[in-house]
């Protein structure tokens, strides 16, 4: 079976990244499609057909056998049928699609779908940052704030798929209003929207911030990129708005860790460029929070696998999925 290779498809909000991944988790190739959700449905099916293509071509050419396509996608996964079912603020087009039904027949391969938290999850729990740990969180923090659980050595979905909704932990019971509906979700306070709002509201009443100077007077320029670039540079306002996300970050992983008491946590997605000192500050809050007892061991971790593990997740998917 070590030539069955498979085909790894990471729907995000923006682009889609895939790739052909060996059962070894080797990547053999791999390409990026911009997902244009501005577009529709259709489109994204179009695209996420277009990604199937272009690694099958690839297999073609290198006489590489496939065996199966997996996709990681927004929302809640129902995993018998492929069909996207709920919680998907940040990509509604999708919402009652059933994405195996759509890809199967153009393709002559058995087809996987999860939630792309949960893909990444089982890609650096096999591969990545948690490998050899048997009870596991994952988190990704860009547009939203994913989750994925390793429970025992499996992949946690909960009764209805709907489970390790991270971001919609309630942190803030009178908070803000989610885009899921809810009111005080973590996704409000410590995403990178919710960082970038926070950054220009500060901005209006601080005229020396350094960041007026890296965004040129230009808010649009604004990124959580550049909220990290002031903070080298000693700005005190991007320090606040980082050790702000920090806290809300470590009182809502303190409140999973005393839930699920795993051994490792991975943070993963684009905020955690933020870098080592990032990740750091996160785990100082989550041991100032969480039992004692419940941290002693605990590592918080930065992903290891980087734009990569959602596709090469959704790869795995073919070999441990139950289908
Ligand atoms: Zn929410």
């Amino acid at each position: 079976m070590s030539n069955s290779h498979t085909i790894g498809i990471d729907l995000g909000g923006t682009d889609i990244k895939f790739g052909v991944v060996s059962p070894q988790g080797k990547i053999l190739f791999k390409g990026v499609l911009s997902a244009q959700v501005d577009l529709g449905r259709d489109a994204i099916l179009a695209n996420l057909n277009r990604a199937v293509e272009r690694s099958l071509a690839f297999a073609r050419k290198k006489n590489i056998t496939i065996t199966g396509i997996g996709v990681g996608s927004p929302g809640s996964v129902n995993l018998r049928t492929g069909r996207i079912e709920g919680s998907c603020p940040n990509l509604p087009q999708m919402l009652g699609v059933n994405l195996k039904k759509r890809l199967s027949p153009r393709f002559d391969y058995p087809v996987f779908v999860d939630n792309d938290a949960n893909v990444m999850a089982l890609a650096e729990s096999r591969f990545g940052a948690a490998k050899g740990f048997k009870n596991v969180l994952c988190l990704t923090l860009g547009t939203g704030i994913g989750g994925g659980m390793i429970l025992d050595g499996e992949l946690f979905h909960g009764s209805n798929f709907a489970g390790a909704e991270f971001g919609h932990m309630t942190i803030n019971h009178k908070g803000r209003r989610c885009n899921c509906g809810g009111i005080g979700c973590l996704e409000m306070y410590a995403s990178a929207p919710a960082m970038v709002k926070e950054t220009k509201r500060l901005l209006q009443r601080n005229r020396r911030s350094v960041i007026h100077k890296l965004i040129q007077g230009d808010l649009d320029r604004l990124t959580t990129k550049v909220i990290f670039q002031a903070e080298k540079k000693k700005d005190s306002l991007a320090s606040d708005v980082i050790n702000q996300a920090c806290a809300y970050l470590g009182a809502g992983i303190a409140s999973a860790v005393n839930l699920i008491n795993p051994q490792v946590v991975v943070i993963g997605g684009g905020v955690s460029q933020g870098g080592l000192g990032f990740i750091r500050r996160i785990e100082e809050q989550v041991k100032k929070r969480a039992f004692p007892s419940a941290t002693k061991k605990l590592r918080v971790v930065k992903a290891k696998l980087g734009n990569d593990a959602g596709f090469i997740g959704a790869a795995i998917l073919c070999s441990s999925a139950v289908g």
